[in-house]
């Protein structure tokens, strides 16, 4: 802590993880003596950049931008690009840890790393958002590439800024590099299937953690928060599976939809005309209501899918939900629980996917992304699909088995956590001192 002053959130994600992992260290002392542990929350490689750019009013704006490329065991960086106001180091850095075990999880081969910037997206023009991310590229470039480091979107960065930050690169390098970035467009090396990847993969995981209980989403009453690429995603699968989803919201209020959210309205006014939640409300007529400010989490159901921020779920909230009946949470988000929310919900023993296993099958679907690139192919939404729901199978059982062989049946994190971890650690031990 005292080599990372005021890094909160990545604190959090650390101590979970190394919390999980004295199970391992106590059982395999070699991990120790290598210093694996002091060794994986140093990233190999932190870049902090200045991103200047011009806005519509011809004013000069000054941007910072990010990217910690955390560890390359299993294959190149691998992470999102996170703009939002609220990003800095702390949040950049807790972002990529999680990445490691994450994207170990999948077993694809993939390292972890993310980035961003804290430059805010709201409110501003498609010309002063493709001015950012020109430049914001301007200096990335020099840092990625396809056996380097695979950046993708995240909160703020869809398909609109992927676009504009791969002309860039492009333009800058004179190479058509598909699998320099993924969640590109579908009609120039995109992936099918790898918009919905997230949300649908934490259906999918939660419909496994329900199984183990004899249960399905059928019939279920579901909370969703968020309403961008993951909530609206996981809202369709879920309703597909025959749950009703009766929320979703943003940083200004959340809806209550007590005939289930309509998923074409919804993505209507949030990524066609990049509206608010409280525009839904007002479209849709009697059966909504839209609470301005407030949290999402007063509103009961059986299951809770936390999809749009970190620490957006905390101790209040879980043993509010779990009084009124609650099953299952599975994380849409990364680290929306509290640590004090994620001790309610185990102690009652709620079922709780964390975000590293739960939200894996977007990150999976980028590595469909650059294996297709890499072969110069492109598969059907079917197939795509049917891949990411045996990944997402895989996940769930791999972390059920793990946590069972480390006598914590049923603790999602404890096997999410370790089993992550051997993996990247037994490849940092091949390796060398890396
Ligand atoms: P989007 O930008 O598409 O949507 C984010 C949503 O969360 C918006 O509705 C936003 O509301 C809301 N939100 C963001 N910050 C806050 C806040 N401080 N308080 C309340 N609401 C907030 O992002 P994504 O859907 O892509 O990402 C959501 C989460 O999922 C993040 O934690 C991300 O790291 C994680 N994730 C995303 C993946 C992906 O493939 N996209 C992969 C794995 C994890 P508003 O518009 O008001 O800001």
């Amino acid at each position: 802590f005292r080599r990372n002053p005021g890094e909160v959130e990545f604190h959090q994600a650390v101590t979970e993880v190394f919390e999980s992992l004295e199970l391992v260290t106590q059982k395999h002392p070699h991990y120790a003596e290598a210093a694996i542990l002091q060794r994986i929350c140093e990233p190999e490689r932190q870049i902090i950049f200045r991103v200047p750019w011009v806005n519509d009013a011809g004013e000069i704006q000054i941007n910072r931008g990010f990217r910690v490329e955390f560890n390359s065991a299993l294959g190149p960086f691998k992470g999102g690009l996170r703009f939002h106001p609220s990003v800095y180091l702390g949040i950049v850095k807790f972002l990529g840890f999680e990445q490691i075990f994450k994207n170990a999880l999948t077993g694809m081969p993939i390292g972890g790393g993310k980035g961003g910037s804290d430059f805010d997206p709201r409110g501003k023009s498609d010309g002063e958002v493709m001015r950012f991310c020109q430049s914001f590229m301007t200096e990335l470039y020099r840092h990625i590439g396809e056996y380097t480091d695979v950046p993708a979107g995240d909160i703020g960065v869809g398909g609109r800024e992927i676009g504009y930050l791969f002309g860039q690169y492009k333009r800058i390098t004179n190479r058509y590099e598909s699998g320099v970035l993924t969640g590109k467009g579908i009609g120039w090396g995109g992936s099918l299937v790898r918009p919905e990847a997230t949300g649908y993969g934490t259906v999918l995981f939660a419909q496994e953690m329900l199984k183990t209980r004899g249960q399905t989403f059928e019939g279920q009453r579901v909370i969703v928060s968020g309403a961008g690429n993951v909530a609206i995603n996981a809202i369709e699968k879920a309703q597909s599976f025959g749950a009703t989803v009766l929320t979703a919201s943003d940083s200004s209020g959340y809806i209550v939809d007590e005939a289930g959210i309509d998923v074409e309205l919804l993505r209507q006014i949030k990524e066609v005309e990049r509206g608010r939640v409280a525009d839904y409300a007002q479209r849709r007529g009697s059966s909504v209501s839209y609470v301005d400010g407030g949290s999402v989490w007063d509103v009961d159901g059986a299951v809770a899918l936390p999809c749009a921020t970190q620490n957006e779920l905390d101790e209040d909230a879980a043993i509010r939900l779990v009084k009124n009946g609650l099953v299952a949470v599975a994380e849409g988000a990364n680290m929306p629980s509290t640590s004090g929310a994620v001790a309610v919900f185990q102690d009652a023993g709620v079922l709780f996917g964390p975000g590293k296993a739960a939200n894996a099958g977007g990150v999976a679907t980028s590595a469909l992304e650059m294996q297709q690139n890499a072969s110069r192919d492109a598969w059907s939404f079917d197939y795509t699909e049917k891949r990411l729901t045996e990944i997402m199978v895989g996940i769930h059982d791999r972390c059920a088995a793990t946590a069972e062989e480390y006598g914590q049946p049923g603790n999602y994190v404890v096997g999410a956590n370790i089993s992550g971890f051997v993996q990247v650690a037994d490849a940092m031990l091949a390796q060398g001192l890396i």
